[in-house]
């Protein structure tokens, strides 16, 4: 069956196409600038990538251009809408309503627009996909895979804040975490790499890229993980600053006389290891930057290392022990640098890094040596394939 993985953002929408029978990818692409003005990227597989500029007054006739380009008679994939068997919805906050992917009703979209409090910038945007594809995708079945899902696991001792009792049964606020589908896909993965039992290993899962998160999975299952409430918490990423003092939000309120929106504007978009270095939030352009002696850049990606090393001791306290350190995503998969200095830190554990095997990239790997008492390996996500995946076992 050929699988349409759909990702919509508020004015953007990735779409991939793929067989679940071969898991090849038939064609990728990406609307941008919907309600804009609009621009489609279409690549088949194997072909050539053609942007061309497209007027996308909403995500209706951005999907329709999708539909479009998959069923052109020169460069399309399919021969028409019939070849589409199921179409899967990456949904960013499922709440505590969903602990796994669902086919979508009309109860379970109404059930996401109860979570759109809970991420008032994505939820919404998911569902306006999801009625977009239903209005031009009538009789084809739809599944919605949530972020959120994969850690609905986590015991009340890792989810709940220490905050007022009520505000998590007035408002659920308590921690959900993100990534879900890649801490899932990964995790599974390795163990099944290495020829193990998913069920009884503990694997500490560090998906790092432009959003970072952590997630401890324990007997494949999700026990705790770095992100919050929101995608805020836990690592310092790209732009968003996570764990901080909570009080600093006044301090710096009162010095830069900003309101609540001003704040998170700056925590989301203007801190990480953008707002540390001054010079980017892209690791390839803060690596160059501090080999050319930019302090701050050398800085700031010394606390992102210090602040996942942390992370990785408390997730193999949680668990009382890890068999499997993962790295993945951009700066997981690509940064052999980052993951050295990672693993500096970890010697207690018993780790030692085989640094030939850790030069490569893009590649299934095992990183660390044959003593290591830990295994550190990296596998490359692929959240679109984890979404068609749970689209054809559902539909
Ligand atoms: P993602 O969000 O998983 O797509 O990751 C994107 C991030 O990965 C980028 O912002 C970069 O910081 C990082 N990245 C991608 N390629 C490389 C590379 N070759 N070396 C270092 N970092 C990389």
């Amino acid at each position: 069956m050929n699988v349409l993985v759909i990702n919509c953002g508020s004015s953007s929408l990735k779409f991939q196409l793929i067989n679940s029978d071969t898991e090849a990818v038939l064609a990728k692409g990406l609307c941008e600038r919907i309600g804009i003005d609009g621009r489609l990227t279409y690549q088949p597989a194997g072909g050539e990538k053609a942007i061309t500029d497209k007027a996308m007054p909403t995500h209706t006739e951005a999907i329709q251009f999708v539909i479009d380009a998959l069923t052109d008679a020169d460069t399309g994939v399919v021969k028409s809408l019939e070849e589409i068997g199921a179409v899967g919805h990456r949904v960013v906050h499922g709440g505590e309503k969903f602990a796994s992917s669902v086919v979508i009703t009309e109860e379970v979209k109404a059930a996401i627009e109860e979570c759109n409090d809970l991420a008032p910038l994505h939820n919404p945007a998911n569902l306006i996909g999801i009625n977009a594809c239903e209005g031009l995708m009538p009789g084809t079945p739809m599944v919605a895979v949530f972020d959120t899902a994969f850690h609905q696991t986590m015991p009340s001792t890792a989810y709940m804040y220490g905050l007022p009792y009520e505000y998590y049964d007035k408002y659920k606020v308590r921690r959900y975490g993100f990534h879900g589908t890649s801490h899932s896909f990964v995790s599974k993965r390795v163990a099944e790499f290495l020829g193990k039992d998913y069920e009884a290993t503990k694997t500490i899962v560090c998906h790092l890229g432009n959003g970072s998160s952590i997630c401890a999975v324990n007997n494949g299952k999700s026990v705790d993980t770095s992100m919050g409430l929101t995608p805020l918490e836990g690592l310092v990423m790209g732009t968003r600053s996570g764990d901080i003092d909570p009080a600093i939000m006044e301090f710096i309120a009162k010095k830069e006389n900003l309101d609540i929106d001003g704040l998170m504007t700056v925590l989301n978009k203007k801190s990480g290891v953008e707002g540390v270095s001054g010079v980017s939030s892209d690791f390839r352009d803060l690596t160059a930057a501090a080999e050319s002696g930019n302090e701050r850049a050398a800085l700031a990606l010394e606390v992102f290392a210090y602040r996942v090393a942390k992370y990785v001791g408390s997730y193999a306290a949680a668990m009382n022990g890890v068999d499997n350190i993962v790295f993945t995503a951009g700066i997981g998969e690509n940064d052999a640098a980052m993951r050295s200095k990672i693993c500096a830190y970890l010697g207690y554990l018993g780790i030692a890094i085989n640094e030939a095997a850790n030069a490569k990239r893009g590649e299934e790997i095992v990183i660390s040596t044959e003593d290591s008492k830990v295994n550190v390996l990296v596998i490359p996500t692929n959240e679109e394939l984890a979404i068609a995946r749970e689209t054809v076992a559902l539909v």
